[in-house]
């Protein structure tokens, strides 16, 4: 696994729940969000009724399972956490919204990827905390409707658009989660520091978060690598210096790019003087797979601005030279 994936893997998941804020105030950035979704959830306690439907939209990583949970203890109310892929037919859904109490929250992370049947029944549990229950089949098949007690659905989805427009206006409330600026990442990595029990300087935080991708979960993954390192080769003390070389131990380099990403932009560079090069010849030269180099490589290097995509190939800006320190083609000094 890389360690700059934003994905969760098993050791995240076991130390996650440790380093989830726990209410809104703790929850560093997603100022807009944040503010919006205090008001929804007040209002709501405040009518004493469950909060309307919200869709929280965003890279894996940013948020949106810690944010749900909030929203559940914002309302006093349980949490139920299943996705859309864990969905396969439409009666594991009525399964669970069957079983739901009143007032609990509902978790669907990635709702994109639910089925088809399991979407439409869907429709109707939102708007009218209703379901209809098919038994039988063929002909003799009867729908027997199934009356829901009002429960907050939470979807979270990578992107609002993948999303079929009849789900999408179901929802009374959608959060966009940005990418983390570098400032409130260190707020994470001070905040996950004092959870660890580890001491950590301000540039060491600071060192951390340049290196984290935008996304709080690959901070906290940073941290606890770096903290192996201070702990072993250092005096357990995160300092700027530690937090650098324990990161380039780990291939991370100053911008969070890792051997792949370096590969890639390496060999456009260094192989084919900057591009245009097909996605092909530019996935053998670094001998991986045309899908790894173009979904696991080149969506941060091109939100980076490291990278371009054009009709005619990849195309490395002045940026991509400049952060491996070489000179474009035609710029050479003499
Ligand atoms: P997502 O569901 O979007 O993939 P998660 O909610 O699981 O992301 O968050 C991943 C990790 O990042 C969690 O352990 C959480 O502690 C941390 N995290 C995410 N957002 C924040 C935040 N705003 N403040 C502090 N920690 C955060």
């Amino acid at each position: 696994a890389r360690l700059v994936d934003s994905s969760a893997d098993g050791e995240d998941q076991a130390i996650e729940a440790a380093l989830r804020p726990k209410d809104l105030g703790e929850f560093v950035g997603q100022e807009r969000v944040r503010e919006q979704l205090d008001l929804v959830l007040k209002a709501a306690r405040q009518r004493g009724g469950t909060a309307d439907h919200v869709l929280l939209s965003g890279a894996p990583g940013l948020g949106k399972t810690t944010l749900s949970m909030i929203i559940a203890a914002e309302m006093g109310a349980p949490i139920r956490i299943t996705s859309g892929p864990a969905i396969q037919h439409a009666g594991d859904l009525a399964a669970i919204l069957s079983s739901l109490t009143e007032g609990e929250v509902l978790f669907l992370d990635e709702i994109h990827r639910m089925s088809r049947p399991a979407e439409e029944m869907l429709y109707m549990a939102m708007e009218d905390f209703r379901v209809d229950v098919i038994v039988g089949k063929g002909p003799g098949a009867t729908a027997i409707p199934l009356e829901l007690p009002p429960f907050t659905l939470v979807g979270a989805t990578t992107r609002a658009g993948l999303l079929p427009p009849p789900l999408r206006d179901r929802f009374g409330f959608t959060g966009h989660m940005e990418f983390y600026t570098a400032p409130e990442l260190e707020r994470v990595i001070h905040r996950s520091a004092r959870l660890l029990d580890v001491e950590i300087e301000a540039p060491g935080a600071a060192e951390i978060a340049g290196r984290s991708r935008g996304t709080p979960r690959i901070a906290n993954r940073l941290l606890r690598r770096v903290r192996d390192y201070a702990q072993v080769k250092a005096d357990g003390v995160i300092t700027s210096e530690v937090a650098g070389r324990a990161l380039d131990v780990y291939d991370v380099d100053g911008r969070g790019l890792d051997r792949l990403d370096r590969a890639v932009l390496t060999a456009l560079l260094k192989l084919f003087g900057g591009g245009p090069v097909g996605l092909s010849t530019l996935a053998v030269a670094v001998g991986e797979e045309r899908e790894t180099v173009e979904e696991v490589a080149e969506p941060f290097l091109v939100r980076e601005g490291l990278l371009a995509r054009t009709p005619r190939g990849r195309v490395a800006t002045p940026a991509a030279w400049a952060h491996l320190g070489l000179t474009p083609p035609g710029h050479g000094g003499a």
